[in-house]
This record gives structure tokens, C-alpha cells and sequence, in this order.
């Protein structure tokens, strides 16, 4: 059935604050390591959607699951745990530190405020740092200052950061934006990468970069899923050009 199917399952699921409705989901799901693209105007409920599913914020109704097992109402530090990761719009690199010592930090059980964080990593996790640099083309950066990083290899550090700690569920938002031409390329070929052994739920709103991914997509509007299919198809579908064009 559905919840055995989906690797993220979002059932009858409504999320308020004082009062409105900000989501109002009666159902969305995304398979096992498929990668999903999440449209839709300012204040759709994208942001909520991805909130809901990390723990962040509560639902008032409905049942999500996540890899067969209920989470509603759980902790984000559970949730996380469970294996969702978060990539946020606004940083979380530290600058001074170097692309290694900040894919240290990332490593699971490790926390900033800890002091003599560096070199008790395992050759096995520094290993694993390494093959993730490479494959997002960072290897040559591995010593340089993080505040020296293009506005590209910022979002590949921080996504790396992301997979170090190998979530099963990346929630990912905005990661084309700002980027060169050359860059959102690449961010697309590395998201699309990943989807191998991640499920991936994408919030994006450059459309070049939605039709790199050529993925499913979903259109949220006003709280309420309007339409799901290619991004040719939804971009087709009336009710989405009003959603945008009503704006
Ligand atoms: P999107 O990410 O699609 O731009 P959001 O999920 O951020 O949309 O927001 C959906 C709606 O919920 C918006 O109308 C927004 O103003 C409202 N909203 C989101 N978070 C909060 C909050 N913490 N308190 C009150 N209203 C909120």
C-alpha cells in the first residue's frame, strides 16, 4: 500500500498557525530514492511541507510516515536521527574553517560547541570525507578557508556536509539559487547523483534548473497540492498558470 511504498508518506495532513491554514495535504508521496521537485508560489506551503516531515513544525491533523514507520509528532532530533537530512537556504559552513575541518563538524555525534573537534576522526570517516569532496568536485579546495569558496562550492560543501552523515531523506531547499549557469549544471548532475542512493525532495523555483532534473514535480498552492506530473505537464495544466499568474 501506500505507506509501504513510499519511502516519505504525508497522509490527510494540515499544519496551522494561529488559525490558517497554512498546508492542507490529502496525500503525497515520494518512492524510494526518486528525487521530487516541490513548486509553487511564495507562501505555498513548500517550506511547511518540508518543516512537517522534519519535525520542525507540528501538524494539527494527519499521519506521516517516513520508511514504513510513523513519525508524526516526533522530535526533529529523532526525525533526524531516523535519517532525514536538512539543507537550509541560509548557511550553515563556517567560514573560517577549511572544506575539511567543516566536513569534520559535519560528521555524526560531532558538535561545535565541543572543543579539540579535529584529527580523532577515523581513517575510515576521513576516507569517506574524501570520496564525497571528489564527487563534488571540491578535492582541490580540501584545505582552502570556506569564506574563499565560490557561492557554488558553498552549496556543494553544505550538501556534502548533508550526506556525510548518509540520511536516507535529503530535504533540500533553493539549491540553484544564485548559481552560475555552470554551477546549477552541476548541482543538478550531483542531485541527480545522489537520487541513487537518497530520496530527495527538491523546493525550487529557477525552472531551468527544475527541467535539468526532469523529475516529478509537485505544484503546492495556497496550502493545497494543485497538481503533480512532468514539469511540461503541471506548466500546462490551467490551474497552475492562474496559481502563478494570480499572483
Ligand atoms: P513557501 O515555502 O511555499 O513560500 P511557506 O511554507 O513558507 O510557503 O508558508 C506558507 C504559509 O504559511 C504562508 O502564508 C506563510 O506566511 C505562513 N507561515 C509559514 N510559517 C509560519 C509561521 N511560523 N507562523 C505564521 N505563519 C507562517
Amino acid at each position: 500500500d501506500d505507506v509501504e511504498s513510499h519511502a516519505v508518506f504525508v497522509q490527510g495532513v494540515s499544519v496551522e498557525f494561529d488559525g490558517f491554514k497554512a498546508l492542507d495535504i490529502t496525500r503525497f508521496g515520494v518512492h524510494f530514492n526518486d528525487l521530487r521537485v516541490v513548486i509553487g508560489p511564495n507562501g505555498a506551503g513548500k517550506t511547511t511541507l518540508c518543516d512537517v516531515i522534519s519535525g520542525k513544525t507540528r501538524n494539527k491533523t494527519g499521519r506521516i510516515f517516513f520508511h514504513k514507520e510513523e513519525i508524526t509528532g516526533k522530535a526533529d532530533s529523532e526525525i533526524a536521527r531516523l535519517g532525514v537530512g536538512r539543507k537550509f537556504q541560509t548557511p550553515t559552513v563556517f567560514d573560517s574553517l577549511t572544506v575539511y575541518e567543516n566536513m569534520e563538524l559535519a560528521l555524526p555525534g560531532r558538535r561545535p560547541v565541543f572543543k579539540n573537534l579535529f584529527g580523532k576522526e577515523t581513517s575510515e570517516q576521513r576516507d569517506k570525507i574524501i570520496t564525497i569532496l571528489r564527487r563534488v568536485h571540491l578535492i582541490e579546495a580540501i584545505n582552502t578557508p570556506a569564506k574563499f569558496l565560490s557561492h557554488g562550492q558553498r552549496q556543494w560543501l553544505e550538501i556534502s556536509m548533508l550526506i556525510v552523515a548518509e540520511p536516507k531523506l535529503l530535504l533540500v531547499d533553493e539549491p540553484a539559487a544564485g548559481l552560475t549557469d555552470k554551477e546549477t549544471e552541476l548541482t543538478a548532475e550531483l542531485l541527480l547523483e545522489l537520487k541513487g542512493n537518497h530520496t530527495i525532495i527538491v523546493i525550487e523555483h529557477d525552472m531551468e534548473f527544475v527541467r535539468r532534473l526532469a523529475s516529478k514535480v509537485t505544484v503546492l498552492n495556497e496550502g493545497k497540492l494543485l497538481a503533480e506530473g512532468t514539469i511540461d505537464e503541471v506548466s500546462k495544466n490551467p490551474e497552475v498558470i492562474e496559481a502563478y499568474l494570480g499572483r
